[in-house]
């Protein structure tokens, strides 16, 4: 969850993190009843996907705090012990006017990580000779839910090794020609929006995190993503359209935020498709018009890829080759 800071702030957003749920807090809905163990006997500990799709449940049945999300209480468990166990989000709550410590704070649902990212290698190579990726940039470590710390083990493990092989990679290459017409075309599609007048590209973005928000996000369902698939063709034309104007290209953040804003929305498409073509619910895709989570032997990943005729979906099986559905490595205590 992250902090609900209220209209006029960048602090909404602000991760309050599952930490606090596992030390023993409890999240309240706006009527100051512990809601999470009507969805779940694990209650605030349950994964990541059910506590959002329980405050999302809570949120939409009305029963919402006055900003539009839940309560986070930590007081019971002693106002000193949380200041010193908690001191970093005890601070950034005090920033914004808040007391986690002693008084209910608000919180919603927050996107912090990226699941899918491009399919690599354990060497952390690509299909693209040169190319090397490794932490948020990669898809599958996590599978179809990441467990709270692991996003910075996975950088620092795949990060150390893609140094490793990058480094092996570039000794053993020779120096290669440049295929100009490659540059050329990609100076061209950059240079695009500085011949083009500025517009007010800053309300594409908030449309688009508004249509991923409401369509893509926490629950899905076939008629949302069909929406949301329209919404971004729209944004994507509105944005061909707009350019920044012939302004200093030099560090320039406006023209960055237009080359962000257009990937955004490519990667936006992407996540929609994949969404829409995967017809049960697993981790944190979960579409109400698909609950089950289907066999889990024929288990398979969801690879997207770009070409000339727009984005092509493919599903590649899940290859167990260390744990098979059923198995555990966990000893019993
Ligand atoms: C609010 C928040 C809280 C989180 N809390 C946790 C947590 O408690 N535990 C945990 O394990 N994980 C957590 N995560 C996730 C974790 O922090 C990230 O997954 C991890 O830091 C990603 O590391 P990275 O090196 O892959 O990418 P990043 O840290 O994003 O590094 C990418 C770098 O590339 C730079 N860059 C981007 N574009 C360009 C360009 N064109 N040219 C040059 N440089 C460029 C960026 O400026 C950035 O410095 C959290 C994430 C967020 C957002």
């Amino acid at each position: 969850t992250g902090m609900l800071a209220g209209p006029g702030t960048r602090m909404t957003g602000t991760v309050l993190e599952e930490g606090l749920r596992g030390a023993g807090g409890y999240l309240l809905n706006g009527n100051h009843e512990r809601f999470m163990g009507n969805y779940d006997p694990r209650n605030e500990r349950a994964t990541r996907d059910i506590v959002s799709r329980s405050i999302n449940s809570e949120i939409r049945a009305g029963r919402a705090t006055p900003n539009g999300g839940v309560y986070i209480q930590m007081s019971h468990l002693g106002p000193d012990n949380v200041r010193q166990q908690f001191k970093g989000m005890v601070e950034r709550c005090a920033d914004s006017g808040f007391d986690l410590a002693g008084d209910l704070v608000e919180v919603v649902p927050t996107a912090h990580y990226m699941m899918g990212g491009l399919v690599f290698k354990k060497d952390c190579s690509t299909e693209l000779p040169g190319l090397f990726a490794a932490g948020e940039d990669t898809g599958g470590v996590h599978g179809a839910n990441r467990l709270g710390g692991n996003g910075v083990a996975n950088s620092t493990v795949y990060g150390g090794i893609a140094g490793e092989e990058m480094a092996k990679w570039v000794t053993a290459q020779s120096l290669q020609e440049c295929n100009m017409s490659e540059v050329l075309a990609s100076i061209q599609a950059h240079e695009a929006p500085l011949h083009k007048p500025a517009g007010d590209i800053e309300m594409i973005r908030d449309a688009l995190a508004e249509c991923m928000w409401d369509d893509v996000g926490i629950s899905r369902t076939k008629e949302n993503l069909i929406q949301a698939r329209a919404k971004l063709d729209e944004l994507g034309m509105q944005l061909d359209q707009m350019g920044v104007g012939d302004i200093q290209r030099q560090y320039s953040i406006t023209w960055q935020d237009w080359m962000n804003l257009r990937n955004l929305i490519l990667v936006s498409k992407a996540v929609t498709e994949a969404a829409l073509s995967r017809e049960n619910s697993r981790g944190a895709h979960y579409r109400d018009d698909f609950p089950e989570p289907g066999p889990l032997e024929s288990s398979y990943f969801t690879a997207v890829q770009l070409s000339d005729q727009g984005l092509k979906i493919e599903n590649r099986p899940v290859q167990f080759t260390m744990i098979k559905p059923g198995e555990t490595i966990l000893v019993e205590s």
